[in-house]
């Protein structure tokens, strides 16, 4: 009868959910030995001058191979290192393996790679974290003038006294700020304008859509028209087809990164893409 049946169904959403914690609970045990383990990888994608369509620069993106599941997408492993406090080793490991990569791969190239990570909010707040950054790119060799943080939006509604420090700290150190995802989260002009920012990138929904959709071509244009106005570089993400990257170019906006120009690439895929310095075998 009724009363049995809504019983059963409670017990059948008890069991779907407890799978789910049970799932979420593995998946963070297994999150402590990927480091150890060397299950995460980078990829890099690439940044092109929107002009030239030259590489200039190159962002890590992590990869999480996981032995049981394959590969996991960033946007989960990324949150459960988050809640579970393996963020500030994964973030380090990341920066410091992305960085002597690059720095290595630089020697064999006639302009030097610059190079784009992503930080988390949760270490962006961490009170020693620009001592560990500052640690970390000078164990790597890499220049502190080819790198940029990448950060959302989102970090800077939480203390902005305590953001604007973090970041001045790391310009003293002659690193570069871009703003990710520009355009999706809280976007106050003032405290953009007022804090220590290189960079913005236009999230890749607006690209996405802005060649069908009127709104998001404004705010492209918007976003592109205030990176010129303010000395920011202004960069295009999710550029996928030739018309889009035509008209961000024809708007101005000097770099554009998308599967149109490549997708993220393991480090010896990279290689082939880039101008070698021509070397005399002499040894
Ligand atoms: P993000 O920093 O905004 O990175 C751009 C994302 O868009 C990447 O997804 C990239 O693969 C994807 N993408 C690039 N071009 C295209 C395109 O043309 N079309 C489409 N549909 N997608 C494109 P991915 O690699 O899955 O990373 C997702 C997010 O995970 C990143 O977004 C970033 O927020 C985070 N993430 C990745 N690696 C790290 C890391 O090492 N540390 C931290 N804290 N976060 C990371
Ligand atoms: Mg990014
Ligand atoms: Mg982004
Ligand atoms: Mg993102």
């Amino acid at each position: 009868d009724a009363k049995i049946r809504t019983n059963d169904r409670v017990h059948f959403v008890d069991a779907a959910l407890s799978a789910q914690y049970q799932e979420q609970l593995l998946l963070e045990s297994e999150m402590q030995l990927a480091l150890a383990e060397q299950q995460i990888e980078i990829f890099y994608q690439p940044q092109v001058d929107g002009a030239t369509h030259h590489m200039t620069s190159v962002e890590a993106l992590c990869r999480w191979n996981n032995p049981r599941l394959g590969y996991i997408p960033p946007d989960v492993f990324i949150a459960i290192a988050e809640k579970t406090g393996g963020i500030h080793a994964l973030g380090d490991y990341v920066l410091s393996q992305a960085c002597s990569e690059i720095h290595c791969l630089n020697r064999s190239l006639q302009q030097p790679l610059m190079l784009s990570v992503n930080i988390s909010p949760v270490q962006l707040m961490q009170p020693d974290f620009v001592e560990r950054i500052a640690q970390i790119v000078t164990q790597s060799q890499l220049p502190a003038e080819l790198l940029t943080l990448e950060v959302t939006e989102n970090v800077l509604i939480d203390d902005t006294d305590k953001v604007r420090q973090t970041l001045n700290e790391l310009k003293a150190l002659k690193l570069h700020i871009s703003l990710d995802d520009f355009g999706t989260g809280f976007s106050s002009l003032r405290y953009i304008n007022s804090l220590p920012i290189d960079e913005i990138k236009i999230d890749r929904a607006f690209i996405n859509d802005m060649l069908q959709n009127p709104h998001s071509m404004n705010v492209t244009r918007t976003i592109i028209a205030m990176g010129q106005f303010n000395q920011m570089k202004v960069v295009a993400e999710g550029v996928e087809t030739d018309e889009q990257q035509a008209w961000l170019t024809e708007m101005g906006c000097q770099l554009l990164q998308g599967y149109f120009f490549s997708r993220p690439v393991p480090l010896d895929k990279l290689k082939p893409m880039l101008t070698l310095k021509q070397t005399t075998h002499s040894t």
